[in-house]
């Protein structure tokens, strides 16, 4: 299945949400041994969302800089992409080649 960035980042957030939210009452109903568990689901997500880079230039796209009145005051992991690639401009909403 190809996906563009943008949707492909659409899913791992709805992922992340519903699975963390699931593994989370677990944690507190079921057993407390869910909470490592929740941990190592969110090292999961954070793979795979790392995993999701520009199909031109392999920027990953979830890594931005955050401005805040123009100012970059950082790089991070943002869990959202831009419509285009910071690097290289590519239209990051479309499919992958
Ligand atoms: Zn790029």
């Amino acid at each position: 299945m190809k996906l563009s960035p943008i949707s492909e980042t659409r899913i791992v957030n709805i992922c992340w949400f519903l699975g963390g939210f699931v593994i989370g009452l677990s944690a507190m109903y079921v057993s407390i041994w869910f909470g490592p568990g929740l941990f190592a689901y969110a090292l999961l997500i954070h793979r795979w969302f790392v995993s999701i880079k520009c199909p031109q230039c392999e920027k990953p796209v979830g890594w931005n800089p955050i401005r805040i009145c123009g100012v970059t005051l950082l790089e991070w992991w943002t869990p959202w992409v831009p419509k285009k690639c910071r690097k290289c401009g590519t239209d990051l909403s479309l499919k992958k080649a």
